[in-house]
């Protein structure tokens, strides 16, 4: 992680932090995030005419991109990664994650047509049990998405679902800011930043 990385995880992971500067700090992280991302986006090259009517090489999207954040800390990606891919189609996968059992439970999803060469970019900035994770997967399988076409990007991730995620689907690549310890009992992060939704939203 490079210093301002791990400035703006400092600011996250501290339990002080008022939800202003949550806020903050998440929106640079997803920033930060979206531009990992875009490493791994192929482009090509095409050509460019300058002011200066110079004509040179450049390079564009190569493929269509569809974000689909998961409800609701997903949220809090969706505008960062708009910046970077403006032209994105979004869809919406709506999960919920029981309390006591830490099951994930979908109540809404709201996918745009995918095409057999696009590129769908999951976003849920924690990566826990890996529950909604692998729900959204399966979804996206079930849509004929290939393992390929799939990116899923997390600003914090525990090894349990990180492991869980690439065994069911060893093809997408996962973009993570960073691998934390475990997870707790209550299958929290540790050490984490608690709730994100509760945080960055302000419920309980
Ligand atoms: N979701 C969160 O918001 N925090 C965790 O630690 C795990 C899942």
């Amino acid at each position: 992680m490079n210093n301002a990385t791990n400035y703006f995880m400092s600011i996250l992971r501290n339990k002080t932090t008022n939800q202003k500067m949550f806020r903050t700090a998440a929106h640079h992280l997803a920033h930060i995030l979206a531009l990992e991302t875009m490493k791994q986006i192929q482009y090509s090259k095409t050509t460019i005419t300058t002011p200066l009517n110079v004509t040179i090489d450049g390079y564009t999207f190569e493929k269509d991109i569809v974000l689909v954040p998961i409800l609701r800390s997903g949220i809090a990606l969706l505008h960062p990664f708009l910046h970077y891919f403006p032209q994105a189609q979004v869809g919406f996968m709506g999960l919920k994650r029981d309390e006591k059992t830490a099951i994930a439970h979908r109540y809404y999803e709201n996918i745009p047509p995918i095409e057999s060469d696009d590129i769908v970019i999951i976003l849920d900035p924690m990566l826990a049990t890996g529950g909604t994770a692998l729900d959204t997967l399966r979804f996206l399988q079930e849509k004929n998405v290939t393992q390929k076409q799939i990116l899923f990007a997390n600003i914090i991730c525990a090894p349990e679902g990180a492991k869980v995620v690439k065994s069911k689907f060893p093809d997408i690549r996962l973009i993570s800011l960073a691998t934390d310890e475990r997870l707790n009992d209550e299958k929290f992060i540790l050490p984490g930043i608690g709730d994100f939704g509760d945080r960055y939203f302000g419920t309980e």
